[in-house]
């Protein structure tokens, strides 16, 4: 053997070097993406059955969610009003009916009679017991059927037609896996120290795995699932780590030591008194600009909290202190707002604000660059044309992000490489549930503003079906009479996008003829030329048109206090987050404002939850929590930028405890050994570098 195949780790090896394991199957389990052994070892089971768990025909309840396990007696469909297709289950105590209304002639050839089938769901009464579109298992022959009365607990794989076509259903696993402890087991590599095994009670990766494929009993798969959870959490808290050590705590930034009179001056010139939270932020920012490594740091509002206000006057640290600052917001409508309330706000206090977006002239533009290549730009405001290779600072010293959500990693170090290790404050108006935040946002110290401005009074929020619009349009007509405003938002999305667009203009037209006639109403979409939006934005906020139809293009960041009413119309379409940000536009002054969602046709129970829960609170964590179990954490964030990394086993809305656990452990060892050098922690370092290679370069980025 050479010295290099000695040391390569044994499971990294080809699942071709498995006994039994040939062309065939080397194709079906690549399909499945488990190419060496140690991707098979962590295959894991979809679920569990045994005796505890499963259900005697005899003994079923109505309306109760249970799992059956019994043989296809026989099968085939049911014409007739709505024909359907059953499957008739014995398990020798009685039989159970499997039904199916939809892919009748797919399902006409999935079944043998006398194979076994494990299924889930909830069990209804209709001419004797049957279960409508059932979860389901094959099990592979009668041995096994006869196996779970035995008392085992036996693991079902996610099994794909390919897997079963080759012989790799639940047993061919099992067989594999099998032989893969004769084998391997010895191999296992333990991956986490002793000491951090001992304070968390883990029991150790090889005994996880063996008990995950092959469990004893209850306790010992709920040890081995905590182990391996813990093991996938960890492992991406420690990237947390590694990155925050490398973009701040090694770095030698910029200390801004000065608070002077240009913040004094804004403070004084505000209409407001700033909220104790916007305070207290401002005191852990501005303590952090002061250390001499760069701040990255979180900063966490609901809407309306008065975020935009704390990023001028952190920029303003910055030019105080001879630096530049740049903002960049995701859209080119909130950049231009955040351009216009930044100089509003600066007026007199010798600051040059400057504006650089994708759609100015040449020459706009050119200037534009030039004075922030001179330094002349104090300000720099921006959609993401801040982060293209033509922009030159003279000397940036920080870097705002706002709505963070919206712009990956990669873009966020882009940003910070314009500068010389510059302070980073990402701004975030999502407010994201405690768990997501440590684990998208784990490297980044976090502020949260959790108050709103005391003038506030709580949006009044509504639900109402579509028979009930005349009256919401009519209500929404008497406020604007007394001299509020009024948006009205349509869905529009990718996928329907033209329909959706004529859809929206189309009532826009009816409303501007008929309801609304003799009002100022007008229309933004997205597919407008950026400089026919930005007319209609400014005639809104001068208060020039009182109702703006519009898509979902004011989702974010649009501020215009004296707009008090949002009607949402086809609401049902909505996400929680995006219904929580379009009523965040309204409520933003001191009068009384309102939210009316106007649902269409029959709502699913996904729908309803939604939006009772935006009528029901007005909290944004609440909201997020809600919409993180409804969506699950992928789709929460909307985009695969964020850096969400995908979990096999651990769940990020269930498992805080143990994230919080690994997470502290994973700070811990860094702190304690930041390189992973010492002797204990090698098991750390090889599994790290291994599993985390492209990411743990990321890690380095900035
Ligand atoms: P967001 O956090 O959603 O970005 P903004 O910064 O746009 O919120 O602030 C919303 C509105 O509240 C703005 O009109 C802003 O001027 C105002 N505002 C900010 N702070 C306060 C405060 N302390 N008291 C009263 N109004 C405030
Ligand atoms: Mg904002």
């Amino acid at each position: 053997m050479t010295e290099s195949a000695q040391k390569k780790y044994p499971l990294e090896a080809s699942i071709r070097k498995l006994y039994g394991v040939g062309d065939k199957k080397v194709a079906a389990l690549q399909k499945a993406g488990i190419e060496t052994i140690e991707d098979l070892m962590y295959y894991l089971p979809r679920r569990y059955l045994d005796r505890s768990s499963i259900t005697k025909i005899k003994d079923l309840k109505d309306g109760i969610e249970t799992t059956v396990v019994g043989q296809v007696v026989r099968f085939g469909t049911k014409p007739g009003k709505r024909p359907r297709f059953l499957v008739l289950l014995s398990d020798r105590t009685g039989e159970l009916a499997c039904v199916w209304f939809h892919s009748i002639q797919y399902w006409r050839n999935s079944f043998k009679t006398g194979e076994w089938l494990a299924v889930s769901g909830k069990i209804g009464f209709f001419d004797g017991y049957q279960i409508i579109h059932p979860e389901f298992d094959r099990l592979s022959d009668a041995g096994e059927g006869e196996f779970i009365h035995t008392g085992k607990i036996i693991p079902l794989y996610p099994i794909t037609e390919a897997l079963s076509n080759v012989g790799l259903d639940c047993r061919g696993f099992r067989r594999l896996l099998n032989h893969f402890l004769k084998n391997y087991h010895e191999f296992i590599q333990e991956t986490l120290p002793e000491g951090i095994r001992q304070r968390q009670r883990l029991i150790s990766l090889a005994e996880s795995i063996r008990q995950i494929h092959f469990p004893n009993d209850f306790s010992a798969l709920q040890a081995a699932r905590r182990r391996l959870k813990f093991d996938e959490l960890f492992y991406l808290e420690l990237m947390m780590a590694v990155r925050k050590r490398n973009i701040s705590e090694s770095q030698v930034g910029i200390e801004f030591e000065k608070v002077g009179a240009k913040i004094r001056h804004l403070v004084q010139k505000l209409p407001f008194e700033l909220t104790a939270a916007q305070k207290r932020v401002m005191r852990e920012i501005r303590s952090d600009m002061k250390q001499p490594r760069p701040m990255n740091r979180l900063l966490q509002g609901d809407v309306g909290s008065g975020k935009t206000i704390v990023a001028l006057m952190t920029m303003l640290i910055a030019v105080e202190n001879d630096y530049q600052a740049a903002m960049m917001a995701p859209t080119e409508i909130l950049a231009e707002q955040h351009f216009i309330n930044v100089r509003n706000l600066v007026a007199g206090l010798e600051v040059n604000v400057v504006l650089l977006k994708g759609d100015q002239s040449r020459a706009e533009r050119e200037a534009v660059l030039e004075s922030i290549a001179t330094g002349k730009a104090n300000i720099v405001i921006g959609t993401h044309a801040v982060i293209q290779e033509s922009v030159n600072f003279h000397r940036l010293g920080l870097v705002i992000i706002d709505e963070q959500h919206r712009f990956g990693v990669l873009q966020r170090a882009t940003l910070m490489q314009k500068g010389q290790n510059p302070d980073v404050l990402v701004m975030t108006a999502t407010p994201i549930p405690r768990t997501l935040s440590l684990t998208v946002y784990g490297d980044l110290d976090v502020s949260v503003i959790d108050e709103l401005p005391s003038n506030r009074k709580a949006i009044k929020s509504y639900w109402r079906q579509e028979n009930k619009r005349k009256e919401i349009y009519t209500f929404v007509r008497d406020q604007v009479g007394l001299g509020r405003q009024a948006y009205i938002v349509f869905p529009l999305v990718s996928e329907s996008e033209k329909i959706d667009l004529k859809a929206a203009t189309e009532s826009y037209e009816k409303m501007r003829a008929g309801f609304f006639a003799g009002h100022q109403i007008a229309l933004l979409h997205g597919q407008m030329k950026n400089e026919e939006k930005d007319q209609v934005m400014a005639a809104f906020k001068a208060g020039q048109i009182q109702i703006l139809v519009s898509t979902t293009v004011i989702e974010v960041g649009v501020d215009v206090p004296n707009a008090t009413i949002m009607v949402v119309e086809h609401a049902e379409r909505f996400g929680l987050t995006q219904l929580h940000q379009l009523r965040g536009r309204v409520g933003r002054g001191s009068e009384q404002s309102y939210c009316v969602l106007i649902a269409y046709g029959e709502l699913n129970e996904d729908a309803k939850t939604r939006l009772n829960t935006i009528t029901g609170t007005t909290d944004g964590f609440k909201i997020a929590e809600v919409d993180l179990k409804l969506r699950g954490p992928g789709e929460f964030f909307g985009t695969r930028q964020h850096g969400l990394p995908e979990l096999k086993i651990a769940d990020l809305v269930q498992d805080v405890d143990i994230l919080l656990q690994a997470r502290d452990e994973a700070f811990r060892l860094v702190r304690e050994d930041p390189q992973l050098l010492d002797l204990k922690d090698i098991g750390v370092r090889h599994y790290f570098t291994r599993s985390y290679r492209d990411k743990f370069e990321l890690a380095q980025v900035g």
